[in-house]
């Protein structure tokens, strides 16, 4: 078969791997942004130079969870050239069975919407006999944001999210309480990112934020300032704290030179239902209050992925400075 190029559309003869008339690789894929040019292998224009769209320039999810969908919005921002977000989304059955105290003497407390029990004893000690967790699908969502200063940030971010939520999906499967598999999870997260590292100098790095949603529980897990919310009306609320201090530099990440990773781990037992939104700061830094959040979006549990759309696209609205990703996951307590 003879191949048309796709410059300037001669036909090549059988064999040829270049256009006889402009040199262009037959076959090649021509570029996004100018039309007329041949991209290479690194993924750039031959012609004016753009880098190529990638997968990662905006991505959706939606996945079913029993009788309930989520869904993932992830999306480059209008000033960055890579989007060094990452998002991972994944529903597995879970058995039933009573579920583990949380260990002594991790997190702080915090602030929390009804019901809600932060760090420690995070979930009561399980009655004789009793099944606190019941069996049905538990919805495990992972946003990590790439630290920009750090080498290769879309790799570090991409290497946590999925490390974390196969570790949950895995010991989540097995039975294990959602707090004890958060902690597991983000262990494993934060030694595959160092894993990346060449040296403390040269460590890729990335915040990492989980949210476990469970028949019963919603659980989630930090390290940094990627965030969680519950969505609820007026009983919605921020579930996590970043890491962060004045001026919004990062007190903790993931990454080699990180030092030990002590993730922020909360899990409660809704009331009611709502939804969980798991985003990075490229939503929050425009709309960080709970409330103008649940109204922005009030039927996100009929339509999670409408609801991750509309919130990337006020984002983008409100300027896009920075990468933008959004999970939502409803609750419904009948999963
Ligand atoms: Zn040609
Ligand atoms: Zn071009």
């Amino acid at each position: 078969m003879a191949a048309i190029c796709p410059v300037c559309s001669l036909e090549g003869l059988p064999g040829e791997r270049f256009c006889e008339e402009c040199g262009t690789p037959l076959g090649a894929t021509l570029c996004a942004s100018c039309g007329a040019g041949a991209v290479d292998a690194d993924g750039y224009c031959g012609r004016c130079g753009v880098r190529q769209p990638t997968g990662r320039d905006h991505a959706e999810i939606e996945l079913t969870a029993g009788a309930v969908r989520v869904a993932g919005v992830s999306d480059r921002g209008l000033r960055h050239s890579h989007n060094e977000d990452a998002m991972a989304l994944t529903v597995t059955a879970v058995p039933a069975g009573p579920y583990a105290a949380v260990p002594a003497g991790t997190g702080d407390p915090v602030a929390g919407p009804a019901g809600w029990q932060g760090g420690r004893d995070a979930f009561p000690p399980p009655a004789a006999g009793g099944t606190p967790g019941g069996a049905g699908h538990a919805v495990v969502g992972v946003v990590c944001d790439g630290v920009s200063t750090s080498p290769r940030p879309e790799e570090a971010s991409q290497t946590a999210a999925d490390t974390a939520a196969a570790v949950l999906a895995e010991r989540l499967a097995a039975g294990a309480d959602a707090v004890a598999a958060t902690y597991q999870a983000v262990a494993a997260a934060a030694g595959a990112v160092a894993g990346l590292a060449d040296s403390l100098f040269d460590a890729p790095a990335c915040t990492l934020v989980s949210a476990v949603v469970d028949p019963r529980h919603v659980t989630v897990g930090w390290v940094g300032d990627s965030r969680a919310y519950w969505l609820s009306g007026p009983g919605s609320a921020l579930l996590t704290q970043d890491d962060a201090g004045p001026g919004h530099v990062l007190t903790a990440w993931l990454g080699a030179d990180a030092g030990e990773v002590v993730p922020h781990v909360r899990s409660f037992a809704p009331e009611g239902p709502g939804v969980v939104l798991v985003c990075s700061d490229g939503l929050w830094n425009y709309y960080p209050d709970p409330l103008a959040l649940a109204q922005a979006v009030p039927d996100a549990a009929a339509d999670p992925l409408a609801a991750a759309r509309t919130l990337v696209e006020l984002a983008l609205q409100a300027g896009g400075r920075d990468n933008i990703t959004v999970l939502v996951i409803p609750f419904t307590g009948r999963r």
